[in-house]
């Protein structure tokens, strides 16, 4: 799109970077970056006062080298087809680097959400839903979409609704979309999964005594000074399970503006205020800050980008001056800012990895939508029978007697949003420890980014090697 930086174009700017440190033939490396397919579709929506407009909307699926694909659905007026490729190609190494078992894909329609009432947003969900049902970019084990910028669990039940109207009789259907209402699907834990896989990320790499060192910072969470960009789904999380293992969310930007406060701030307390005034402006004990964009040079030791791409720039790079950046948005950074946050020493814990809870979780909802059974379900009262039979033989060996209290929080058992949980800390530990042995394996690789990268083309380019060419 004309005057649009292509976000396309940036990915690959990086995956060719990455991809100086293999040994690959440059048809498949060609292959892992092309976009294999992207629907691009017009519909109309008749409006509530009578009126038609058509709607813009695409699909992308950018690799099949795992089946299903999946990726978001963003509603914003901003989305142009590069951005959604970008998206879908983001996904694809997400996936990989939290060994997901999926392609990327993305999806998005050009609308501003709030210029629309919640009847009007159901017909084009709906009929959008119906359009990738009509050229099968949809299905358990086709394509599997999920929130994205703009969309959330509503948006997400009325996909399944329609695929389900539309499939009649299709016992996974469910599976078709994920960050779904707990009530229709969904798993405990999606809504908050980006923002508490961020959490696990920042935790992972400020535990790590030699690069806190070099940063100039202690180790640990506790006292970090966070400013965060973008109040939403993905900020608002984040922000809270930051904050609650002992970090201080000095700034928060939106829209409109942003509020500082040293002492910190509460991100419910601030949501809170958003609705009820109207703007994050003139919350009480913090000073307003304009324009917005003004917080992401705000002294701090995290800046968290958690609203859209292409924030840091050639421009204002130079002026950033907090020591980590922890990209809970997809693609805040682009390619000529990153060699500025290299020199300046800055750790940028990258989108492909940092923000990867979403899918990870996401994952857990479609295997539990295949099983149909709730996490836990079958296991939580044996779990907590030999848990407490341990007590128990404790109890005889020792003389010492629990309490019901103690007794209870030993021998719960594990319920399902424990398990999301455990499987999404774990998932984000692991895929960090990778990330670090890649980086250290590769001395040429100069950021955690490419060591991301080159962790996903490897495993991307091994399932290609291995799955051969049809025909
Ligand atoms: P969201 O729509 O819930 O929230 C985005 C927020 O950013 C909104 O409150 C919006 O007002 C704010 N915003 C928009 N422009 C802004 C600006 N210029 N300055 C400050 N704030 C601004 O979206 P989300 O789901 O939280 O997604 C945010 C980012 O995280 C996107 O890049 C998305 O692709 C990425 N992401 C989301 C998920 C997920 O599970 N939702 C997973 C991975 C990555």
């Amino acid at each position: 799109m004309s005057g649009q930086p292509n976000f396309f174009d940036e990915v690959n700017t990086t995956f060719d970077e990455a991809a100086r440190f293999t040994e690959y033939p440059k048809g498949l490396l060609d292959q892992i970056r092309c976009c294999n397919s992207v629907y691009r579709f017009d519909f109309p929506l008749r409006r509530q006062d009578g009126t038609i407009e058509v709607i813009h909307a695409w699909r992308a699926e950018h690799s099949h080298h795992k089946m299903p694909v999946k990726g978001g659905i963003r509603y914003s007026p901003e989305v142009y087809e590069e951005e959604v490729m970008a998206l879908a190609a983001l996904m694809t190494y997400k996936c990989a680097i939290v060994d997901v078992p999926f392609g990327g894909a993305k999806g998005g329609i050009k609308i501003e959400p709030k210029h629309y009432t919640v009847e009007e947003l159901e017909r084009i969900t709906r009929r959008y839903t119906h359009e990738l049902v009509k050229k099968g970019f949809i299905g358990p084990g086709i394509d599997v979409p999920a929130p994205d910028y703009g969309t959330g669990e509503r948006e997400m039940a009325w996909i399944a609704d329609t695929y389900a109207a539309l499939n009649p009789g299709q016992l996974d259907a469910l599976a078709c979309v994920t960050g779904k209402p707990i009530t229709q699907g969904g798993v405990r834990g999606r809504r908050e999964a980006t923002g508490r896989g961020l959490f696990y990320a920042l935790r992972e790499a400020c535990s790590r005594p030699a690069d806190m060192a070099r940063l100039g910072l202690a180790t640990g969470l506790e006292g970090k000074r966070i400013v965060v960009q973008g109040l939403g789904n993905v900020g608002y999380h984040a922000a809270k399970f930051c904050r609650e293992g002992g970090a201080i969310v000095t700034a928060i930007a939106e829209r409109e503006g942003a509020i500082v406060n040293p002492k910190g701030l509460n991100e419910d307390e601030v949501f809170q205020h958003r609705k009820k005034t109207g703007s994050i402006l003139d919350f009480p004990g913090a000073s307003n800050v304009q324009p917005s964009e003004a917080a992401l040079e705000i002294e701090c030791d995290v800046l968290l980008p958690a609203a859209l791409e292409g924030v840091f720039t050639l421009e204002n790079a130079p002026r950033v001056k907090a020591k980590i950046i922890l990209e809970g948005a997809n693609g805040p950074t682009t390619p000529a800012a990153d060699p500025i946050f290299r020199e300046k020493g800055i750790l940028v814990i990258p989108d492909i990895y940092a923000n990867a809870g979403g899918v990870t979780v996401s994952y857990f909802e479609w295997v539990k939508n295949l099983s149909h059974v709730r996490f836990g379900r079958m296991s939580k009262r044996h779990e907590m029978a030999n848990e407490l039979a341990i007590l128990r033989v404790i109890e005889a060996a020792t003389g010492k007697t629990f309490t019901e209290a103690e007794r209870m929080q030993i021998a719960k058992g594990p319920d399902e949003q424990d398990l999301v949980n455990s499987g999404l800390e774990e998932t984000m530990i692991s895929a960090y420890q990778e990330l670090i042995e890649v980086k250290e394996q590769h001395p040429g690789v100069p950021d955690l980014r490419i060591a991301a990268f080159l962790a996903a083309i490897n495993k991307v380019a091994r399932s290609y090697a291995e799955l051969g060419i049809f025909p």
